[in-house]
């Protein structure tokens, strides 16, 4: 069994018990040799094709040297890849769903064979170290399999209308071709989780990657191929402007479904395109985690809750911890602890062996991370460790805690998105609620103590769709992963998957 799942290993360390391969170690040599093996190009109706406006670079953050080119997509490649999936609708809309779902299967267990591989991809192409990369591969072969077993479990209902005369069926069907647009931070995962319900229910798919992290994707394309993907079901446009090569589908009718994953800013603008096709939508978007330590907490699991929540994926996750709120009478203690275990971190690029936190995706980031930093440092803000950029090639940041970070601070308002932990904190429950939810955001929250009564009350007044207690983690395939306010609406994961890429008939039967 896997679970749990989707942490460093360091903090995960079952999965390396389950799967020894994991143990293996890939030298730096064999880097070239995978980069090569990964289709470049566009996936179009099963074909792999150039891109109409030449290539664009992938670059390596850790060390800003140009990793390989891939396709760039033009609008007519994307319009071209939408004509692809809407001729293959029908048909695989009328696939078995069990052979829907054991391609899914398929693909899971190729996946895992492959975990070495593909974890040596994502690092190079993203950053985190090769143990966290390993995590997110089986994280997202997860939701292929789960989606695996959900294929055949979509039902319909039979009731006896309430006259008594009639009676009332309903039936799910798939909702057509849908458009996938991942960020960066977690190049599979986003994939599986959006293609795998999606492709479970029957829907065709064009996916788009982020353009600094497409090699993922085009890995994850090719081997749904070799499990027996018909061609067209799934098709791929990598490109270098995400904007005009997606804005002709967000306006064409036979697209019928966008599930992005990525900043509020972008979700908010595809929304608006979207209403001209009233468009389906799914919006998983930014977050700003709040992190809760009461005075009853377990300590020792609060530190080790507050690393996972936000050093896993260096900070770099919609659910990251991005703002601590501590009980005053033990924020010292607290603080001091985490600043040691972060500290204490190794700082590399993600294929050295030991490395605990690799580089931030780019330079932008990076900078923006600094300046959130800086502008909290001015503030008053009281350095406990880190707190500036690393000299030298690709875009590292030290691993930062700041204490008695003032309210109000940028820091405290705004997605961090790096490995920067500022610590404030409350007297009463109530404040603590009250600096809690004081977000546009509404992602997810953690919380630690050892109080039910309080747990409860505090998990029900909290404005986030998901909770971590006691733990600092809160992803996992079978739940339902997604926002409120701010942060979104739909549900990744879970049964809930499935149902965003289902539509409703309702037959009214007349019995008199
Ligand atoms: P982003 O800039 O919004 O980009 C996300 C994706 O949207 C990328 O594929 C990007 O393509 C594409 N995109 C950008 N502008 C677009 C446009 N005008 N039209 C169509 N597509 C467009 O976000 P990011 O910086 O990559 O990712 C970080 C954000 O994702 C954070 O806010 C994080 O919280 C959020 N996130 C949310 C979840 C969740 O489940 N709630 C999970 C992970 C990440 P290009 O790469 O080509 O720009």
């Amino acid at each position: 069994m896997l679970a749990p799942m989707a942490a460093s290993a360091r903090a995960m360390p079952a999965c390396l018990v389950t799967y020894p391969l994991l143990m293996s170690t890939i030298i730096a040599s064999d880097e070239r040799r995978i980069l090569d093996s990964v289709p470049h190009q566009l996936l179009i109706g099963g074909e792999w094709r150039e891109g109409e406006n030449g290539t664009l670079p992938v670059e390596d953050p850790a060390t800003g040297e140009i990793l390989c080119e891939v396709a760039d997509a033009s609008p007519a490649d994307a319009v071209a890849a939408l004509d692809a999936a809407t001729a293959a609708g029908p048909a695989w809309a009328a696939t078995a769903p069990r052979e829907r779902g054991e391609i899914l299967r398929r693909a899971f267990e190729t996946i895992i064979e492959r975990t070495d591989e593909l974890a040596l991809l994502m690092t190079l192409e993203m950053g985190k170290p090769l143990a966290e990369s390993r995590s997110e591969i089986i994280y997202a072969a997860e939701f292929l399999r789960w989606f695996s077993e959900e294929a055949v479990r979509i039902e319909g209902r039979y009731s006896v209308s309430p006259n008594g005369i009639g009676r009332l069926m309903t039936m799910r069907q798939p909702v057509g071709p849908c458009l996938l647009i991942t960020p960066w931070n977690f190049p599979l995962a986003m994939g599986t989780r959006k293609a795998g319900p999606a492709l479970a229910a029957g829907c065709t798919v064009v996916i788009k990657p982020a353009q600094q992290t497409p090699l993922s994707t085009l890995a994850f394309a090719e081997i749904l191929q070799e499990a027996g993907l018909p061609d067209g079901v799934m098709n791929v446009i990598t490109s270098s402007n995400a904007g005009a090569t997606t804005e002709p589908l967000l306006s064409d009718q036979r697209l019928r479904k966008l599930s992005f994953t990525g900043s509020t800013g972008v979700g908010r603008l595809l929304m608006s395109q979207a209403s001209q096709t009233l468009l389906r939508l799914s919006m998983e978007l930014g977050g700003n985690a709040p992190f809760l330590v009461f005075e009853d907490a377990d300590l020792d699991a609060a530190v080790e809750g507050a690393v996972l929540a936000k050093m896993r994926n260096g900070g770099e996750a919609c659910t990251a911890a991005n703002r601590f709120h501590v009980h005053e009478s033990v924020a010292v203690d607290f603080s001091e602890r985490l600043a040691r275990r972060i500290g204490a971190m190794k700082v590399g690029r993600g294929t050295e062996p030991g490395v605990e936190l690799g580089p931030l995706v780019d330079a932008k980031q990076r900078d923006k991370v600094a300046e959130l930093v800086a502008d909290a440092l001015d503030r008053g803000a009281k350095p406990l460790t880190g707190g500036a950029r690393v000299d030298g090639p690709g875009y590292f940041f030290q691993p930062t805690v700041l204490g008695e970070v003032p309210a109000g601070t940028q820091l405290l308002t705004e997605e961090i998105f790096g490995p920067v932990a500022p610590v404030s904190t409350f007297s009463t429950e109530e404040e603590a609620l009250t600096a809690a939810n004081a977000t546009e955001y509404g992602l997810a929250a953690y919380m630690f103590t050892t109080n039910v009564k309080r747990a409860i009350r505090v998990a029900e007044a909290l404005e986030t769709g998901m909770i971590g207690l006691n733990q600092g983690i809160v992803s996992n395939p079978a739940a339902p992963f997604g926002g409120i306010k701010q942060s979104g609406f739909g549900r990744e994961g879970g049964p809930e998957g499935i149902a965003e890429y289902l539509e409703t008939k309702y037959v009214a039967i007349n019995l008199d």
